[in-house]
């Protein structure tokens, strides 16, 4: 399986810097999880292949490029962009984005091949198929309705919790699919700021650190999905903790496994 962070920021030369304000990843190159940087950064091979999204939770740094995605392939999609998410995750969308205000309701238009964008819910804790790869979903613990995936493609398989604070059942979930051959996890504040981490239920270095004690499996773990402004800071605090196989994720970059 290979996997590739998108990017979604600027260096001060103009190519793509490890800022990360959006997250997207590319499974294979076809299916997408989240679509934070999809509609910004996808490469022109990506755009024509990837028709098949599956998000995690709406905020907008998770979904932010999947209006300007299906805006932009509008007149050529032959088929509809599928969109994958829990119902709740759905509903938001419906009624806070793609609402006619914020951006047409896609789900509603076609064009000369039929329709553009198609819903695809996903069932709560099962698991559902999304080209080659098996999802499976489990919930983690952030603000809003959410999800976190097993995803396996036949030969190997990762997890990847999107956004969370500590969690006890995605734990024991995932034991269920060991061995992993890799664990996505966020981090994203640095430790001075766990107040905030707390409220909006996000991970710190040490929060991080903490939960990996629940991880009883061996394989590389990347934190993912750090706040942009305190990247650097939460990079030195990860280094200074140590924590075995652990890396940040970087953009731009094929991880296979
Ligand atoms: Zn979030």
């Amino acid at each position: 399986m290979k996997v590739e962070l998108l990017p979604s920021s600027f260096g001060n030369g103009g190519s793509a810097s490890q800022r990360q304000h959006l997250t997207c990843f590319l499974i294979d190159d076809i299916v997408s999880v989240d679509a934070g940087s999809l509609g910004l950064a996808a490469s022109d091979a990506q755009r024509e292949s990837v028709r098949d999204v599956v998000i995690t939770h709406a905020h907008l740094d998770h979904i932010a490029g999947l209006p300007l995605f299906i805006d932009d392939l509008f007149s050529q999609l032959e088929s509809p962009v599928v969109v994958y998410a829990i119902q709740d995750v759905i509903d938001i969308l419906e009624r806070d984005v793609f609402n006619w205000s914020v951006y047409p309701r896609f789900s509603e238009l076609t064009n000369q091949h039929g329709a553009v964008m198609r819903y695809q819910p996903i069932p709560v804790g099962g698991t559902f198929s999304v080209k080659h790869l098996t999802f499976s979903e489990i919930e983690v613990n952030h603000k809003v309705p959410n999800s976190g995936f097993v995803i396996d493609d036949g030969s190997s398989r990762i997890a990847l919790t999107g956004d969370t604070a500590e969690m006890d059942g995605f734990w024991d979930a995932i034991d269920a699919f060991a061995p992993l051959d890799a664990l996505l996890i966020e981090c994203a504040f640095p430790d001075e700021m766990s107040e905030l981490a707390d409220v909006s239920h996000h991970l710190t270095p040490s929060q991080l650190n903490r939960e990996l004690e629940k991880f009883k499996q061996d394989c590389p773990i990347y934190a993912i999905n750090l706040k942009p402004t305190y990247r650097e800071a939460i990079v030195r605090q990860l280094d200074t903790l140590a924590i075995p196989r652990l890396s940040v994720m970087e953009s731009r970059r094929t991880y296979e496994w």
